[in-house]
């Protein structure tokens, strides 16, 4: 029988009204979250155990929380779990997932969950989400899948998953096909097994500092500049279509770099490959290219953080953003 540890962290999973209250706090403890769960545990055969390492929402998410998620991780796997659920508040699940997965061996089963209902809203998700993790990890033990996220009854790959409604159960999807499964009646249904387009970074957790800039339409170079003027060690551009750069934003890109940072392009259409070689202007990917800008295909917040553990690992940025 696999034993799981769900490690609580917070988020709206973990949120409740209290009488009185203006709205919703992620004040109740881990063991709410499996209450009246025990014989469905029982049926999927999995012993379960919680533990809460943190209790806040993820919009105050920082590197140092991701950290303490990392060690619990580990600590609970060498105790002798055979898999890890964490619950985490849905704003920025995409992001520890991403972090988790560039950094745990493949060996190490774990699952990210949450809820866009708290357990006093009609209709909430959160133990229907936590029941089908405990299935997916009951199911994934020592596949070497990385680290997935489970929501509304699909198991999404750590690399893709990305929120993409505000407030539907259905909020989750994975828009360069990294979806690994399915949960239909508490049994796991394998689709694919899509593997991140990076390796693993490994290191202790660390980030470097990386700031991330959205292009837009008639953009100016006012954002590039102070992230040069305060020191960052790398950028990451969402660039528009397939990985472009309003020329204007360029001398100050080119400025970065000769100061030694590193730029990566992401699209910040949502979805598709980067160009390699279609288009030639200032700007376009052929030009940018040519002068040492780097592409990924993964979001801009998740292309943020696998830079920054890049960086800080002193790895070749070059070897890792490969697209
Ligand atoms: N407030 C929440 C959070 O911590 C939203 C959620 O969990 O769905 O991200």
């Amino acid at each position: 029988m696999p034993s799981i540890a769900i490690l609580a962290t917070g988020g709206t999973i973990a949120s409740e009204k209290q009488p009185g209250a203006d709205g919703l706090m992620p004040t109740a403890p881990a063991d709410t979250l499996v209450t009246g769960l025990e014989d469905a545990f029982a049926n999927v055969g999995a012993h379960v155990e919680t533990r809460q390492i943190l209790s806040i929402d993820s919009m105050a998410i920082t590197f140092d929380d991701m950290k303490v998620m990392l060690r619990q991780t580990l600590a609970t796997l060498d105790a002798g779990f055979d898999a890890v659920v964490i619950t985490h508040g849905t704003d920025t699940i995409e992001e520890t997932a991403l972090y988790l997965d560039a950094i745990l061996p493949d060996k190490c089963t774990v699952i990210m969950t949450g809820a866009m209902r708290a357990s006093t809203q009609l209709g909430a998700d959160g133990q229907r989400n936590v029941l089908d993790s405990v299935v997916a990890a009951a199911a994934l033990c020592g596949k070497q899948v990385g680290v997935c996220v489970v929501m509304n009854g699909r198991v999404f790959a750590a690399w893709d998953v990305e929120k993409a409604h505000t407030t539907g159960v259905d909020a989750f999807r994975a828009p360069q096909g990294g979806v690994v499964g399915e949960v239909n009646e508490l049994r796991f249904v394998p689709v694919g097994r899509p593997m991140p387009p990076y390796p693993k970074i490994g290191g202790g957790g660390d980030v470097a500092s990386v700031e991330l800039i959205r292009c837009v339409a008639s953009a100016s170079d006012v954002l590039i500049r102070a992230a040069v003027d305060a020191g960052v060690r790398g950028l990451i551009i969402e660039g528009l279509g397939g990985g472009h750069v309003p020329p204007v934003m360029v001398p100050a890109l080119l400025d970065a770099m000769h100061r030694n940072m590193v730029v990566v392009v992401t699209s910040r259409t949502g979805s598709g490959l980067p160009l390699r070689a279609m288009y030639q202007a200032t700007g376009a990917e052929i030009y940018l290219r040519r002068h040492g800008v780097l592409f990924s295909r993964l979001s801009g917040p998740k292309a943020r953080i696998l830079l920054g553990l890049v960086l800080a690992a002193n790895h070749d940025p070059a070897s890792v953003f490969v697209d």
